[in-house]
């Protein structure tokens, strides 16, 4: 994994063509949102579907281009002290709705951590925002994902485990390629973001994962 975070710094340079890409394809999403609003009252009953349609994928490529801006900004990270605990909470706290919708319950055990670290709230609740998000997705209906945190004098640890599909061989080698994904909607970019940040923030990360069991992720962050 330690390679693999390495690579990453090498992805700075596509964060940045990704950054540009995003920023091109942004305005003109907006215009066709907003031009598809003035068609809507104007349609044949049978035909609203299509705007509804065309309002979800456009929606998609807007969450899709977001994602691509974020790659960019990495290197403007902004360290200061901060809470990670705080972050733990409000990313969890950000996904309850996805995990409701999908039936999915997220079981937290957070050990009350009154401790700072040194680093980017923002990107520090992304990496928890991504982590939970996959879980979610790879964990069948009624299932569970377990969300653990714990420190000691030296670290805050996250531990992230889902009852979910599993991962191939295959996709674990290629976690964190840009664009890797096995999703037909999925970008491809929540783990090479991940990895990035944890990297930049001194972090670990450790990923195993059985097939037809679940994935567990194991996180830590040194202490101030
Ligand atoms: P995306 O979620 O858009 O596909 P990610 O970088 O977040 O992109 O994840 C890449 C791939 O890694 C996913 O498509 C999926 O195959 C696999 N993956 C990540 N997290 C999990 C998980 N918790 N369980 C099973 N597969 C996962
Ligand atoms: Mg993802």
């Amino acid at each position: 994994l330690r390679q693999k975070l390495e690579k990453a710094e090498s992805m700075q340079l596509i964060g940045e063509l990704a950054a540009g890409i995003a920023h091109e394809i942004k305005n003109p999403i907006a215009s066709l949102q907003g031009f598809l609003k003035l068609l809507q009252p104007t349609v044949k009953k049978e035909q609203a579907h299509y705007i509804e349609i065309m309002n979800e994928e456009l929606k998609s490529l807007e969450q899709f281009s977001t994602e691509l801006l974020e790659l960019g900004k990495q290197k403007n990270i902004l360290k200061r002290h901060i809470h990670p605990q705080s972050m733990l909470d409000m990313a969890i706290s950000l996904m309850r709705g996805q995990a409701r919708e999908k039936n999915v319950r997220l079981k937290t055990k957070l050990e009350a951590a009154d401790i700072m670290t040194y680093g980017d709230e923002k990107q520090l609740k992304q990496v928890f925002i991504n982590l939970i998000k996959n879980a979610i997705e790879a964990t069948p209906e009624g299932e569970n994902v377990s969300i653990y945190s714990t420190f000691d004098q030296n670290n805050f640890s996250v531990f992230i485990n889902d009852e979910g599909e599993g991962m191939s061989e295959h996709t674990i080698k290629n976690l964190g390629q840009p664009f890797y994904t096995t999703k037909t909607a999925g970008s491809g970019l929540g783990l090479m973001v991940v990895f990035n940040i944890v990297k930049t923030h001194g972090g670990t990360i450790k990923i195993t994962s059985d097939q037809g069991i679940g994935t567990q992720i194991s996180l830590t962050f040194p202490i101030e």
